[in-house]
């Protein structure tokens, strides 16, 4: 997963990027980059780490009133080399472009071997394959069709924002898989994965790009949106609500927060368990432990007997298991007294790999708890995502365990999941179809062939 943004016309436009990516932390932190147009001068800088490292001197050097900007977290290779830093940027008949890319491309394999251009790859994006493909379809007096010809190609999830001379294009699949939303912005237009990002930076009117369009904003204030293409079939992916999106942020439509709550509530409607607190892990479990707490007569919500230390990161992000167990080690605080002698309920947004879970059950029994039982708001994840989010065959708990053999590696004195018929019941009365929903990673129905 990752967070793009960009900006055209508008004055500080990497200092607009900046906040834009800070807004949009929770979706990548492994680097951050951002690339500004000054004419036809190009500026970029870009760290491991997020957008708050910047060197003030370095921000300050993004002239220019086009940029975009890349958070990341490495899903198409585990490598966090400076080289697969985004956004790439390339050098056409003089003119610097620039792109950011959201999204996993599937078929890279198949295209790479078709490269018979003998220069090798610089880094090992998808990314730089959609790019290189790109720039051979380069037709100077159409360009908004060699990028939408080149993304007929590929196949996966694509959204991106790609400078162009004079201009700045969104472009969203059709697929419509990766969230991507624009508005204006003083006199110019700001584009981000979220909602949240533009009201981040007060832009609090937006609408989506719509799955199989392109937004091209030109310097000159026009704004056109281009010609639907793809097949038109859907495949939103349901993670974003359930995990990876900003709780403030709107997403396919949806509010994120309520669709959280709701997901709790929906999974305490037939839960007859007996315990004395409901805790929720923040961040993201938070909101459906507050639904699973208004709806169950289970126990008491205690929002705020386990802590979050904010700056320690997301600790699923952090590449090997190791680091990942210190990781939530260090991310979380327990109010002791609160859950000493207690039986606790514990709700999560999701359990991937069990490593947050079964740390957090040691944590409570260490404290006194005297049963821990998890309460998860969404159905287990039982295969890999090849869209965009970085979970992995061999990683995940619930591919190779069933329910009763993952209580057992979490510890836990019961687990219960909601069913994938409820979450869809749960996403179809918030207005979406399920049908128009990408349930790959928990039903193992993939929708791209390599
Ligand atoms: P795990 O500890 O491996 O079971 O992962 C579950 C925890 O990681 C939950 O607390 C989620 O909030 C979070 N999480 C779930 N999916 C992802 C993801 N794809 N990337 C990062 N974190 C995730």
């Amino acid at each position: 997963m990752c967070g793009i943004a960009g900006t055209i016309n508008v004055p500080l436009a990497s200092e607009t990027i900046r906040m834009m990516l800070h807004a949009l932390q929770n979706r990548g932190q492994e680097a951050a980059g951002i690339v500004s147009i000054d004419g036809i001068k190009k500026h970029e800088y870009r760290l491991k780490g997020t957008v708050n490292e910047f060197p003030q001197e370095e921000l300050d050097a993004l002239v220019g009133s086009i940029a975009i900007g890349h958070n990341r977290y490495p899903t198409a290779t585990n490598s966090d080399g400076p080289k697969n830093m985004q956004p790439f940027l390339m050098t056409v008949d003089n003119e610097p472009i620039a792109i950011a890319h959201n999204g996993n491309f599937t078929n890279i394999p198949t295209l790479k071997a078709q490269d018979l251009t003998g220069v090798p790859f610089v880094s090992e994006s998808d990314t730089e394959v959609f790019f290189r493909l790109l720039l051979r379809a380069w037709r100077k007096d159409l360009l908004e069709k060699s990028i939408i010809d080149t993304l007929a190609k590929m196949q996966g999830s694509c959204t991106a924002i790609i400078t162009l001379p004079g201009r700045l294009v969104a472009i969203r699949d059709s697929t419509g898989n990766r969230p991507l939303v624009w508005g204006r912005c003083g006199d110019g237009y700001a584009i981000a994965s979220e909602s949240s990002a533009l009201d981040a930076i007060g832009v609090l009117q937006w609408q989506e790009v719509k799955p199989g369009t392109m937004v091209s904003f030109t310097t000159d204030g026009s704004v056109i949106t281009s010609k639907e293409f793809g097949d038109g079939k859907l495949r939103l992916c349901p993670f974003e609500w359930v995990y990876f999106a900003q709780i403030t942020s709107n997403i396919f439509g949806i509010p994120v927060s309520d669709i959280r709550e709701a997901f709790g509530r929906e999974l305490a409607k037939e839960d007859v368990l007996e315990a004395d607190l409901v805790l929720g892990i923040p961040d993201s479990g938070t909101l459906s432990a507050t639904g699973y707490g208004e709806a169950s007569s289970t126990g008491t919500f205690a929002p705020h007997a386990i802590m979050r230390r904010h700056n320690t990161g997301r600790t699923f992000i952090k590449s090997g298991q190791a680091k990942r167990e210190r990781g939530v080690a260090d991310k979380f605080g327990f109010a002791t007294d609160k859950i000493a002698g207690k039986r606790v309920v514990v709700v999560d947004d999701s359990l991937v790999r069990g490593t947050t879970s079964r740390k957090i059950t040691e944590e409570l029994r260490a404290r006194g708890a005297t049963q821990v039982h998890w309460r998860i708001p969404s159905p287990p994840v039982i295969g890999p995502c090849h869209y965009g989010i970085a979970t992995k065959t061999g990683e995940l708990l619930a591919a190779d365990h069933t329910v009763d053999q993952m209580r057992e590696y979490i510890d836990a004195d019961s687990l219960e999941f909601l069913s994938l018929d409820r979450f869809k019941e749960v996403i179809e009365r918030h207005g979406v179809s399920a049908s128009d929903c990408c349930f790959a990673c928990m039903d193992g129905n993939y929708w791209t062939k390599d």
